[in-house]
């Protein structure tokens, strides 16, 4: 990737009067970026600058924008834009919004390119701006822009909040460890799922997790079967569904936001002889995304960072296909690291 900045060879439209001009100071790096970057989901439009965890600060407001000021810290996340009058839309799930604008490799309101964070600055409608509360950290606060509302969002929806009952994270990176700190934060029970054995000490000493299982151990996995209420699945590539349903007690949910490039396999018998349900999410509403941040402020919740230049992008995302980083790249997009 080429990691010269953005904004200055690609197109930022124009500030419109429901616009904010957004100077970025911090940017999360999803799997996202890396499917997209590599055309794993076979829709990219190159050239695509990806970037979907922005924090920044508001430095132009157009004539209508009531919700913000100049200054003000704010966040962006997956999406930038939806057709607002839908059924959808009048739900708060503009997530869902057949029209809606991605941040970055969709096409704008403008009928121009959409480009992500791993740049200067970007232009946003006010109703997908988010106020990036006061007590959050902007570095490490800025994954849970994606990361954070993707667990949040299903545990809500599912139910899957109830305290004393029993979690599964499979997958431990930037979704997962944001996933095991809210599990906690509801009061659950959490036992990371995870095919690295070096993340078990982190995952219980420096994450908080109840316990570690280990999904290359037969034995391990066997002793676990029929134990957990919920999973909720984060992996990032292909993998056997059959195993997770079966740590699941009856009318267990699995509930996937993972997205391998290819079709998963879904054995039938399990579910129907055990009532279990098996359900998917895809972020969250803008609405939806404010509350999780408060939710997060209150509770301080952040990602586990690796803070880097724009310019370590590419062996960000090396390392980030190997499932080494912990849990989170976040790209200094300012360069507040250079400062004294
Ligand atoms: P990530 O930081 O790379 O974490 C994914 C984790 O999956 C890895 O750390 C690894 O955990 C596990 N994993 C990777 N390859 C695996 C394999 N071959 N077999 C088994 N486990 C494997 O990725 P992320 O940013 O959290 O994103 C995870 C997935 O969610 C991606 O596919 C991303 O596109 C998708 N996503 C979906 C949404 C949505 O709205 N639904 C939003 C954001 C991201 P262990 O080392 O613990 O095994
Ligand atoms: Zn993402």
């Amino acid at each position: 990737m080429n990691s010269r900045r953005a904004s200055s060879v690609l197109h930022v439209r124009e500030l419109g009067s429901e616009d904010v001009l957004i100077k970025i100071l911090y940017c999360g790096v999803c799997h996202s970026d890396l499917h997209a970057a590599k055309n794993e989901w076979g829709f990219t439009n190159y050239p695509i600058v990806p970037g979907h965890e922005i924090v920044g600060l508001v430095t132009k407001t157009g004539s209508s924008v009531q919700k913000f000021q100049v200054g003000d810290r704010v966040g962006v996340g997956v999406i930038v834009g939806s057709c607002k009058t839908c059924d959808i839309c009048q739900q708060d799930l503009e997530n869902y919004c057949p029209k809606v604008i991605l941040t970055y490799n969709s096409k704008d309101q403008d009928g121009t390119k959409t480009y992500g964070g791993y740049s200067d600055i970007v232009v946003v409608d006010q109703r997908f701006v988010l106020r990036f509360p006061d007590n959050l950290p902007a570095d490490a606060g800025a994954p849970l822009l994606c990361a954070g509302i993707t667990v949040y969002s299903p545990m809500k929806y599912y139910g899957m909040t109830e305290p004393g009952k029993h979690l599964g994270v499979a997958g431990l990176g930037g979704l997962g460890h944001v996933a095991v700190k809210l599990g906690k934060a509801f009061g659950l029970k959490v036992t990371v799922i995870s095919t690295s054995p070096k993340k078990e000490v982190e995952a219980i000493d420096r994450l908080g997790a109840d316990s570690f299982l280990l999904s290359s151990d037969p034995e391990k996995v066997k002793a676990a079967i029929g134990s957990m209420d919920y999973i909720i699945d984060t992996i990032a590539a292909v993998h056997p569904l059959a195993p997770l349903v079966s740590l699941l007690k009856m009318n267990g949910k699995l509930i996937t936001v993972g997205l391998p490039d290819k079709p998963l396999e879904l054995p039938i018998f399990p579910l129907v002889l055990g009532r279990k349900l098996v359900g998917g999410s895809d972020i969250g509403g803008m609405k939806e995304t404010q509350e999780m941040l408060e939710f997060c402020a209150k509770h301080n919740i952040a990602a586990d960072i690796e803070l880097i230049r724009m310019d370590q992008i590419n062996s960000a995302m090396e390392r980030l296909a190997k499932s080494d980083v912990r849990y989170r790249f976040v790209v200094d997009v300012a360069n507040s690291l250079a400062s004294p």
